[in-house]
C-alpha cells in the first residue's frame, strides 16, 4: 500500500506529512471531546442536574468546536502547500532530466507520453503525496488513539471495534493487485491514444493524400474505444471496492453498537457510556474508509510515478566541468550498442579535424549513431571519443556546445520571427549580420520582400519551403560562429538550388572550421578531405574521393551506381521534355 520508490521520490516532504497527520489526530480528539461533552450533558439531564452544572461541558464543547475549525483549515493549507511543492519539484526534476538526457529523451519516451506524464501524471502524483500519504498514516494511528480512549469506557466493545478495522486494509490489498494491473494498462492505453492522436494530426496531410484518413479515423476510434473500456473497468473496480469497504465499515460499527447495547442490557454499561461508544464507533472506520477512496487516486498517481521514476532514473551522459579541448575529434576503437545486444558500431576509428570530413554509407550503416557519439549524446560501450585529447567526462557540455553546431535534415525552426530565431544563436545579433548570413544562403531578398527580420515563421516552418527552411537553419548556425559543424543529411529532401547553396556554404565553412558531413549522396562529399565509408557498423574504406575511386571498392561502386542513376534520371527528364 506504500511504495518505497515513490516515497523516496519526494524526499523532504516528511515534515509536511507529519504536520498534516498531527493536526488530523488533534482534530479527531476535539471531535471526540465534543461527543463526550454531549454525552455528559445527557447524563446530567438524566440525573436532573441544575443549570450551572451544564456550564463546564458546554464551555468545553464550544472551545473544541472553535479550535476544530482552524485545525481543519491548517490541514488543507499544508496539503495544498505540499501538493504545490511536489508538483514544482517533480516538474523541475523531470525538466532537468529531459535537458540532461539531451537528444536521447524523445527516443525513450514518445513526445506525447512525455507531455502526459509530466503534466497530468505529476498532477495525479500530487494527490498521492498530499492526500493519500497523510491519510495513510492518519488511518493507522487513529483507531489506536480511539481504542486508548474507549477502552476506559468498555474494553469489550473497544476490542471488537479495533479487531474489525484491519478488514478494510485487507479488502484494499485484495483489490490492489488487480487495481495495479488495471492502472498500468489504463496509463498504457492513455499514452497510446495520445501518441496516435499526435501522429494523426502531424501526418494529416499524408493521410488525406493517400486517402487513408478514414482508415486512420477507424484506428483512432478503436484506440479511443479501448481507452473508454479500460476507464469503465477502472470505475467498476473503484465502485466495487468502495461497496466492499462500506460493508466492512458499517458492519464493524454495527457490531460495536450491538455490543454496547448488550452492555447496557447486561448492566455493565450506563446508557450514556453506551451512547458515547455508539457515537464514536464509526470514527474507528472512517479514516480507513477515506484511505480506501484515496487509494484509487493513489494507484493512478503511482502508475504515473513509475513512469516518471523510470525517466528520472535514466542515466544521463556524464559531462565534466573543464573546458573542451581545442583540437581534433577522435573516435578510437569505438563500439556502440543501443540495446546492449547488437553492436551498431564496431571498433570504429575516425578523426575529424579542420576541413571537411565525411561519413558515408548505406542507410542503417551507423552514420547517425556516429553523429550521436560526436555530439556526446551517446557514449561508447567500448573505446573512446576524444575532443582535443579529452574525454566528455573531462569537460562541460556548455563549453563543448559553445563550439559545436549541428544542422540535421529537419532542424527545428521556432514559431517566432526570423530575428528571434537568429537571437537563439547570438543574443545581440544585429540586422546587418542577419542579412549577411541570409545573403550567404540566398534568402536575403526573400526575407526583405516578406516583412524583413520580423517575419514570423509559423509552426514547423509551415510558411516557408523545405529548402528555405534548411537554408534558414544554416544561416542561423553561421551567425553562431562555431568551430565544429556537423551536417547530418542537411540537404536531404530539398530542391536542387537549395542543396547547391548549402553545399557551397559547407565548402566555404570547411576552410575555417572542422566540418563533419553526413550524406547519403556521395556527390556531395566528393570534395571532402577525408571520407569514411561505413559498412555494417565498421569503417569499410577511408580516404579522399580520388583515393577511394582508385581503389574500386564498395565506395566507388556506390558512387558509380548513384551517378548512373542520376544521369539516367536526367536523361529521362530531358527525353520526356
Ligand atoms: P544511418 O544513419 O547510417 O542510417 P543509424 O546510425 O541511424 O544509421 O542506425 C544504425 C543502426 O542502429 C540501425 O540498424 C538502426 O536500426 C539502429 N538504431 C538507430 N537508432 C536506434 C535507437 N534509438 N534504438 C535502437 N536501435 C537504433
Amino acid at each position: 500500500m506504500l511504495d518505497k520508490d515513490l516515497f523516496l521520490l519526494a524526499k523532504g516532504s516528511g515534515r509536511y506529512v507529519a504536520a498534516t497527520v498531527a493536526l488530523s489526530v488533534a482534530a479527531m480528539l476535539l471531535n471526540i471531546a465534543v461527543t463526550a461533552c454531549i454525552c455528559s450533558v445527557i447524563a446530567l439531564a438524566a440525573a436532573g442536574a441544575e443549570g450551572r452544572e451544564y456550564l463546564l461541558p458546554a464551555a468545553v464543547a464550544i472551545a473544541c468546536v472553535v479550535l476544530r475549525a482552524p485545525a481543519g483549515i491548517a490541514v488543507n493549507r499544508i496539503k495544498a502547500r505540499l501538493g504545490a511543492k511536489i508538483r514544482k519539484e517533480l516538474r523541475e526534476k523531470t525538466y532537468d532530466k529531459i535537458v540532461a538526457l539531451g537528444v536521447r529523451t524523445t527516443e525513450e519516451m514518445s513526445m506525447a507520453g512525455l507531455t502526459q506524464v509530466s503534466m497530468e501524471g505529476i498532477e495525479q502524483l500530487d494527490l498521492y503525496y498530499s492526500s493519500y500519504l497523510p491519510q495513510f498514516f492518519y488511518s493507522v494511528i487513529a483507531p489506536f488513539v480511539l481504542f486508548a480512549i474507549c477502552v476506559s469506557v468498555d474494553w469489550r466493545t473497544s476490542l471488537v471495534l479495533l479487531a474489525c478495522v484491519p478488514l478494510i486494509p485487507l479488502s484494499i490489498i485484495a483489490v490492489s493487485k488487480y487495481a495495479k494491473k488495471i492502472f498500468a494498462k489504463y496509463w498504457g492505453k492513455y499514452t497510446a491514444m495520445g501518441d496516435g492522436f499526435l501522429d494523426g494530426v502531424q501526418g494529416l496531410k499524408e493521410l488525406k493524400i493517400f486517402k487513408a484518413d478514414a482508415r486512420y479515423h477507424e484506428k483512432m476510434n478503436a484506440k479511443a474505444e479501448e481507452f473508454r473500456k479500460i476507464t469503465m473497468k477502472v470505475l467498476v473496480m473503484q465502485l466495487a471496492s468502495t461497496t466492499i469497504m462500506d460493508l466492512v465499515a458499517f458492519g464493524g460499527a454495527g457490531a460495536g453498537v450491538a455490543l454496547a447495547l448488550t452492555g447496557v442490557s447486561g448492566g455493565y454499561l450506563s446508557p450514556t457510556e453506551a451512547l458515547f461508544l455508539i457515537l464514536v464507533a464509526a470514527e474507528f472506520f472512517l479514516p480507513l474508509r477515506a484511505l480506501g477512496s484515496a487509494f484509487h487516486v493513489a494507484m493512478n498517481g503511482a502508475s504515473a510515478g513509475k513512469k516518471i521514476k523510470s525517466l528520472l532514473d535514466a542515466e544521463p551522459p556524464v559531462w565534466g566541468d573543464g573546458e573542451a579541448g581545442d583540437g581534433d575529434i577522435e573516435l578510437k576503437g569505438v563500439t556502440f550498442s543501443y540495446d546492449g545486444k547488437r553492436d551498431v558500431l564496431k571498433d570504429v576509428n575516425m578523426t575529424f579535424g579542420k576541413g571537411m570530413t565525411a561519413i558515408v554509407g548505406k542507410s542503417g550503416s551507423g552514420k547517425s549513431t556516429a553523429v550521436g557519439l560526436i555530439t556526446g549524446a551517446l557514449r561508447p560501450s567500448a573505446g573512446k571519443v576524444l575532443v582535443g585529447g579529452k574525454t566528455f567526462e573531462e569537460f562541460s557540455r556548455e563549453s563543448y556546445y559553445s563550439r559545436l553546431a549541428v544542422v540535421g535534415y529537419n532542424t527545428y525552426i521556432f514559431n517566432e520571427s526570423v530575428r528571434e530565431n537568429f537571437r537563439l544563436a547570438k543574443r545581440d545579433v544585429c540586422d546587418e549580420e542577419i542579412y549577411a548570413a541570409l545573403k550567404k544562403v540566398d534568402l536575403d531578398d526573400f526575407v526583405r520582400e516578406n516583412g524583413g527580420p520580423d517575419k514570423v515563421i509559423t509552426e514547423d516552418a509551415g510558411n516557408i519551403s523545405g529548402g528555405q527552411k534548411q537554408r534558414l537553419a544554416l544561416a542561423v548556425n553561421l551567425v553562431a560562429d562555431k568551430d565544429i559543424y556537423v551536417f547530418d543529411e542537411a540537404t536531404s529532401n530539398i530542391d536542387v538550388e537549395s542543396e547547391a547553396v548549402i553545399i557551397d556554404n559547407i565548402r566555404e565553412l570547411s576552410e575555417r572550421a572542422a566540418v563533419v558531413m553526413i550524406s547519403h549522396r556521395l556527390e556531395n562529399v566528393a570534395l571532402a578531405d577525408k571520407i569514411y565509408f561505413l559498412k555494417d557498423g565498421k569503417v569499410g574504406e577511408s580516404g579522399s574521393h580520388a583515393e577511394l575511386c582508385v581503389k574500386c571498392g564498395e565506395y566507388a561502386e556506390l558512387y558509380n551506381t548513384q551517378k548512373s542513376l542520376e544521369n539516367g534520371y536526367l536523361g529521362f527528364a530531358k527525353g520526356g521534355a
